[in-house]
């Protein structure tokens, strides 16, 4: 993606490798700023509640109407955790406890790398939140995978689930590989 303005200045950018630099940047030609783009950072929480997973489902692009572990776009001045509490609290209106680290997913195609917690619930409440039209427990086997909205939330919740059983969980690192032929079908 092309940034054809300065952020700083609002004037054109060119298209250059700056000095010093290996990679095409796009370059301020007034005062020189460069324009960096880094992955987003998304965090996201698997959630437990008497062996039943919470899943909301999703009334914005992409993948609206379909089912997703809470998750969303970091702020800044978050950290990665307090930002996976913020998305279950929006999305489907639960408090966690015993939050801890489970995944982490690179997803190249995107520039976006996902961190997954997992958790409990803290009591039984919950509801559909913003962006959401349905909050719902699932038992592990009624998971409607056919509905879920993204790649790295279905691989990451069959770990879950896997793993789950013998509460041995893991904490993983893997890529994700977007097969967009197989997003059209499954929706
Ligand atoms: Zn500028």
């Amino acid at each position: 993606m092309q940034i054809k303005f300065c952020n700083l200045c609002a004037t054109e950018t060119i298209k250059k490798v700056p000095k010093g630099d290996d990679k095409m940047r796009d370059v301020c030609k007034k005062c020189g700023h460069i324009q960096y783009q880094n992955p987003k950072v998304v965090n996201a929480c698997i959630i437990e509640h008497k062996g039943l997973i919470l899943l909301g489902k999703r009334t914005i692009e992409p993948r609206k109407g379909c089912w997703n572990v809470p998750a969303g776009f970091m702020e800044n001045g978050e950290a990665t955790r307090s930002g996976a509490i913020r998305e279950v609290k929006e999305e489907v209106l639960a408090e966690l406890k015993n939050v801890t680290l489970f995944g982490v997913y690179n997803i190249i195609q995107r520039n976006q790398v996902h961190v997954y917690f997992r958790g409990e619930l803290a009591s039984p409440h919950f509801g559909p939140g913003a962006e959401t039209s349905d909050a719902k427990l699932f038992a592990p086997e009624d998971i409607p995978w056919e509905q879920l909205a993204f790649p790295v939330g279905i691989t990451a919740l069959k770990r879950y689930i896997k793993e789950m059983t013998s509460r041995q969980f893991t904490i993983k690192e893997e890529d994700i590989v977007i097969d967009y032929n197989m997003l059209k079908k499954i929706k």
